[in-house]
């Protein structure tokens, strides 16, 4: 039984901010950033357009788990 494309199915997750099902990343609360969109934000400078927009995807996650 071939068991790793599984394995790598299940690992992957959806980043909260590309949409895109990634390996690599990192967990904020119960939300998924993958690696190059937490790059992104770490490069980004606050007066830039795109750090607004992933301080919006953020607070998505932080609405969602004040749900629960
Ligand atoms: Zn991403």
């Amino acid at each position: 039984m071939k068991k790793t494309g599984i394995i790598q199915l299940r690992l992957a997750e959806k980043c909260m901010v590309c949409e895109e099902r990634q390996l690599k990343g990192m967990h904020v609360i119960d939300a998924f950033l993958c690696e190059s969109c937490e790059r992104k934000i770490i490069e980004s400078d606050t007066d830039d357009s795109n750090y607004v927009y992933y301080l919006k995807q953020l607070r998505k996650i932080q609405s969602h788990s004040g749900m629960k």
